[in-house]
Formats: C-alpha cells, structure tokens, sequence
C-alpha cells in the first residue's frame, strides 16, 4: 500500500506519525512509504534516517496524495483538498471536532481518530491518549521544577536546612500519576485528589498522599465510578467538600499540578482565584487542562503568567515538548492500530465488528460517522 507521512502544520506540532523504527517495519510488511521533507526533524528524525530505511522524501502533495495518510492532527481545508477521494487519514483527529470531522467527510475521506479507541486491555497498545499524557505528566513537573525557584528534594547542607517542596495533584488519570512518580523522583512531597475512588491505592502504592473527600450520597458514590474508566461531573455537594480540603492543600504547596479533565466538556474549576491568592508568592501552578478552558480560571492557554504572585502554565501541548519519545510512543501506537485495518497481503480492511476499528471511524463515504 502507499502510505505518505506529511509534515505538521499545526503551531507547536513538533511530533511525527511515522518514525524511522516504524518506517522499517512498514516497509518490512511491503509497503511503500512517503515521508514528506522534513517531517520528522523536529523530533529528531533527519530526512537521511528515513531513506536509510527504504522510505522516499517527498513533498507535501507527494506525501498526501496516498492511499493512506498517518499524521498526528486532523488536516487543514487545504491539505484535505490534496488527499485523494475515498482515501484512509489515521491520526488524533479529535472526536470533539465536530467541524475537522466534517471536513474529512465533505472530502469523502475515511478518517480513524485513535483517542476514541476504547481503554481496553486489547486497545492498550495503541493508546494514544495514555502514551502521550504519560509524557505530558513528566514535562509538567519537569517545567514546574524549572519555573519554581527553590529546590525539590529536602537537603541538609552546611549552610543549613532546605525544606522539600510541596506539590499538590489535582486528577490522577495517566498524566497524574506520572506527575506524582516524576516529583517523587525529585524528591518532593506529595498529596493528590481524584473523584475516582480506585485511585487512592494508585497514588498510595507511588507514595504519595490521598486527599480523602469521602462520598455521602448514592448519587455521589454512582457518579463518582464514572463510565468507561472517565470521569463524570461530580454533583455539586462533594464538588464543595473536595473544594475545601483542596483549598487547604494549596494554600500550603509550593506547586501544583492540575490534569482534571471531563471528555468532551469544559475542565472542572478546582483551583478558584481565592485559592491562588492565598499560595505563597513563588509558587508555580502547570494547568494541563489549559486546552479545555483549565483547572485554574487564571491559566491562559499557551502562556506562562504571573498572577497574585504564583507563576500559572498554561502549555497546551506538552508532549510536543518532549517531540522524540512522543513521535517514538505515538508512532507504535499508530503502527498497532493498523494491524487493525490492514491485512496480512497488504490492503485495507476496515471490520466494523470490530471494537476498536468502530470506535474509532470518524467519517466515511462522505458522512461524519463518531458514534
Ligand atoms: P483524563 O485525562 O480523562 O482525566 C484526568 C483525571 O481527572 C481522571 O483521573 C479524572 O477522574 C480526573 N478528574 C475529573 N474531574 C475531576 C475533579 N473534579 N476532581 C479531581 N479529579 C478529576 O483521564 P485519563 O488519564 O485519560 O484516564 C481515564 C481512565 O482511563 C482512568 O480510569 C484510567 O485508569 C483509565 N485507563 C485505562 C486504560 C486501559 O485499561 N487500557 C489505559 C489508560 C487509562
């Protein structure tokens, strides 16, 4: 089959879909493979490494004018218009989207969005969402330990005692619980919150601390179990409970790290202005929902800020910040997937029955297909 790899074009994107590992192993299945010029160089993958491994550079129509398109992002009304008709666009397309879905619909395109895919056992390997919000815990913290100005570890010098750094976590999905594992390795101290029950022994068993806001209700335990492994708003007697015990951590950390998201709507609010008034001033809070409206209603997607004294990040893509082990996790994730669309002698196979390949068919035969 000709696959074309194009570069991205979104502002920030650095990631690639196709690696040179991944390239290889492509062409070992037989495939033909265009890597646009310089698609890989921002996360260190030069032109030469992908020829070493049998793929062809081409340009932007070259790469796009394929049977099958891997990219990272959805495409721009002008790179749809240069994919073929009934042409196959594997990537994080966002399902939330409902206009970048249409387009790939309106250009006849088939279009597979792999953060739908389901968090089963058998999806593991091409989770998307999971692999680069793994990276996006650990860059959190790496950022938070960069714009706070005073060590993580506890040290005991000649010059004196240094107090180990506070850091609080707010939602402990993939991306918490790296955060909790990166500070940790730091040194620092850790409490955590998470409207799933389950979580307490996933932050326990990294030690770190619970923030325990016990459930009253039916109605709050039910909502709190979520759906799929999600999380679902939580009803607003508890969300005032959490409030509180989160208002006292904060006012005590030194950092904090929010990742609360909700899928499809707007980020809960968990760190109010009042709380950020009250953190000493020095403190650095690294809002990973900035894309979703924030945890923080101070965080400004895509800048660095400061407000009452604490330093707000508000990075909209931070797997693009660590491009190479994003692209390399991204890559075998996109490369697993096709084991689902492709068969053994090469041609495209979309099974419906299946689970997975379903779940993640955003468009198809000009209609907008998301379930
Ligand atoms: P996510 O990015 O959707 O959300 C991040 C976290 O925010 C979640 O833990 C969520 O519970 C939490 N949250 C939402 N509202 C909150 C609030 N008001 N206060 C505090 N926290 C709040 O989560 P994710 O990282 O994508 O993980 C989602 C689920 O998928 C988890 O249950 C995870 O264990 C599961 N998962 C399963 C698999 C698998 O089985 N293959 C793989 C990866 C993740």
């Amino acid at each position: 089959m000709l696959i074309g790899v194009p570069a991205e074009t979104t502002v920030g994107e650095t990631r690639v879909a196709v690696t040179p590992e991944t390239a290889k192993k492509l062409k070992a299945q037989g495939h033909t493979l265009r890597i646009q010029s310089g698609a890989g160089v921002a996360a260190s993958a030069p032109d030469e490494a992908y020829t070493a491994v049998g793929a062809e550079i081409t340009d932007a129509a070259g790469a796009f004018g394929c049977e099958l398109v891997l990219k990272v992002r959805n495409l721009f009304d002008n790179e749809a218009a240069l994919v073929k008709p009934g042409a196959t666009v594997v990537g994080m397309l966002n399902p939330f989207d409902a206009a970048g879905l249409q387009r790939l619909a309106s250009a006849n395109l088939t279009g597979f969005a792999l953060e739908a895919a389901p968090r089963t056992t058998r999806a593991q390997s091409m989770d998307v969402l999971s692999s680069q919000a793994n990276i996006a815990g650990y860059k959190a913290v790496m950022i938070a330990a960069d714009k706070y100005q005073r060590f993580f570890p506890m040290l005991m010098t000649a010059a004196g005692t240094v107090k180990a750094a506070r850091v609080v976590i707010l939602g402990v999905g993939v991306a918490g619980l790296q955060a909790i594992a990166t500070a940790k390795r730091l040194g620092a101290v850790i409490e955590a919150s998470d409207v799933r029950p389950s979580v307490k022994e996933q932050v326990e068993s990294l030690g770190a601390k619970f923030i325990d806001v016990p459930y009253e209700t039916q109605e709050e335990k039910e909502a709190a179990e979520g759906v799929g492994g999600y999380a679902r708003p939580m009803p607003q007697s508890w969300l005032d409970r959490q409030k509180a015990e989160v208002a006292k951590r904060v006012a005590q950390a030194d950092v904090v790290i929010t990742t609360a998201l909700i899928p499809g709507r707007a980020a809960p609010v968990l760190v109010t202005e009042e709380m950020v008034k009250a953190m000493k001033p020095g403190s650095v809070i690294v809002d990973l929902a900035a894309p979703q409206g924030g945890n923080c209603p101070l965080t400004e997607a895509g800048q660095t800020v400061v407000k009452h004294g604490v330093t707000l990040v508000g990075e909209t893509n931070l797997p693009a910040l660590v491009a190479a082990d994003a692209s390399s996790l991204y890559a075998r994730n996109v490369l697993d997937f096709l084991k689902l669309i492709i068969t053994k002698e090469g041609a495209l196979n979309i099974d419906l029955n299946d689970d997975i390949v379903a779940a993640c068919l955003m468009a198809q035969g000009g209609e907008v297909k998301r379930k």
